[in-house]
């Protein structure tokens, strides 16, 4: 069973959903990261992946839902996880 984020940012209103985890026809489990060096947010199944933004392999993963993220729209820091649901 796999898992839902929505994230929504409070200054554009900009929404994405991110399915996590381990889902009916995934044999990986998808995970989240943050790029240390410029702050993009990855979805990933490698354990140690390249930010798809600056080539760096400068990720970590998101393991804090709470934490406010770089909005991929306006670039504020103003991105918040809103909803959680589940997926399969
Ligand atoms: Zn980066
Ligand atoms: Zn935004």
């Amino acid at each position: 069973m796999g898992y839902i984020k929505e994230y929504l940012c409070s200054v554009c209103k900009f929404e994405q959903t991110y399915f996590l985890g381990i889902g009916f026809s995934n044999q990986k489990e998808v995970k989240m990261f943050e790029c240390n060096n410029c702050k993009a947010i990855k979805k990933s199944v490698m354990p140690n992946p390249n930010c798809s933004k600056c080539n760096k392999k400068s990720l970590s993963e998101i393991l804090d839902f709470n934490k406010k993220l770089k909005c991929p729209k306006c670039a504020e820091i103003k991105f918040q996880f809103e909803i959680e649901g589940m997926w399969d």
